[in-house]
């Protein structure tokens, strides 16, 4: 799970890794409470997607404090955008950073090697993946169990600002370890002038944090629910297991070996899956009734496939969860439901009634609802 700019700086306070000061906000509204906080003559607008690029994507702004109307347009234009298929929702004002020297420092696991990598370049910024295929001399890449002072006098040495370094260093090397991450980068790592004779002073001016999806249950800081689209929020709180796809056919099955199986179908013939929902067993009328309304919700449906292997579900139950949905919700795609098991003869007779095809088997339910859907 990919952690917004601003939850990545977040979690960068708590390990005390020196970020700017800044407030996230989500409409026009909130800016004057934001602007407050602003202690620097300049306010950095950052749009919070979890895509990397903003920079050169319009994403990153700098404007005068007191300029509120600058301000104001550069946050509602941001809030307006959608950056690399990510729709902005929240925006980061910050307090700018005067920037003398962009450096790139991160931390990562590297699988194949069975061990964490660390990679640093006094040469960071917005260019660093063209820099890391053009001049490999200027990147350290050390791979590490440990951050041992040896492996940190190697990666830093010579450096004025060493010190600095390698005391930020070890604070992601926490953070990566207690938090389940999967990367923890600073890029750029900025060193700041904060004042004529002050020391240079290193600052994260960006946070990208990456979290191991298979660590979320020991992570309970991060809710479940943030990734989900509104919809997968829907099915989880009804206890649904749901998840969205680009295509056009909606799918809903019990067991999700049997869904999966579909999908690859509903491929190989040619169609495209929209989203998946999977009942479990034992669902009953009111558990299709959601899924019904969760899957049918979501954007270019086209058509509805539903596939039941009945044991201790019954079928008769899911039909009227059906057949009820479909009067309620007057529903003018094609339904194509495969129904078999426990009660199903009745079932049957309760989708008939309402003119819903139904089939034995999976692979004309498949090729039904893929025709209908092309028509
Ligand atoms: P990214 O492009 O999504 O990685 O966004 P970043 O947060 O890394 O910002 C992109 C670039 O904007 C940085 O490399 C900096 O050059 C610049 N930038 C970001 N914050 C500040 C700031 O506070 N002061 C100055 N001068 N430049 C900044
Ligand atoms: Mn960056």
């Amino acid at each position: 799970m990919n952690l917004t700019e601003a939850e990545g700086k977040a979690l960068f306070r708590e390990y005390g890794i020196p970020t700017p000061q800044g407030t996230v906000i989500s409409s026009t509204k909130e800016i004057p409470a934001a602007l407050k906080k602003i202690t620097t003559s300049h306010v950095i607008i950052k749009a919070q997607v979890t895509s990397g690029g903003r920079g050169k994507a319009g994403g990153v702004v700098s404007a005068y404090k007191n300029k509120r109307d600058a301000v104001d347009y550069a946050v509602s234009t941001m809030l307006a955008s959608t950056i690399k298929g990510c729709k902005v929702q929240q925006v980061l004002l910050e307090n700018a950073l005067d920037i003398k020297q962009e450096l790139y420092l991160s931390m990562a696991i590297d699988r194949a090697a069975r061990s964490y990598v660390l990679v640093f370049s006094k040469k960071g910024g917005v260019d660093i993946e063209g820099l890391a295929a053009t001049a490999t001399k200027t990147i350290v890449n050390l791979p590490f169990v440990k951050l041992t002072d040896p492996i940190l006098h190697k990666a830093f040495r010579n450096l004025a600002y060493q010190t600095q370094l390698s005391a930020i260093a070890k604070k992601m090397e926490r953070l990566l370890k207690e938090k389940d991450a999967l990367l923890v980068e600073i890029n750029p790592l900025a060193l700041t002038c904060t004042g004529k004779r002050a020391a240079p002073r290193l600052v994260a001016a960006d946070a990208k944090i990456v979290i191991d999806d298979n660590a979320l249950y020991r992570q309970p800081w991060i809710s479940e629910e943030k990734g989900l689209t509104p919809l997968e929020q829907d099915a989880k709180q009804h206890g649904l297991h749901y998840v969205e796809m680009d295509g056009t056919i909606a799918v809903i099955g019990n067991g999700a070996g049997m869904v999966m199986a579909t999908l690859d179908m509903i491929s190989s013939f040619g169609g495209k899956p929209a989203n998946f929902l999977d009942l479990r067993g034992g669902t009953g009328e009111k558990t299709m009734k959601d899924a019904m309304r969760i899957c049918l919700a979501k954007k270019g449906v086209k058509g509805l496939l539903i596939t039941i292997f009945a044991g201790i579900t019954h079928c008769d139950e899911i039909a009227k969860g059906i057949a009820d949905s479909s009067k309620k919700r007057k529903i003018n795609i094609p339904i194509v439901v495969r129904m078999i098991g426990t009660n199903q003869k009745e079932g049957r007779r309760i989708l008939e009634k309402m003119n819903i095809h139904t089939l034995d088997s999976t692979e004309e339910a498949v090729k039904k609802i893929v025709g209908l859907v092309k028509k």
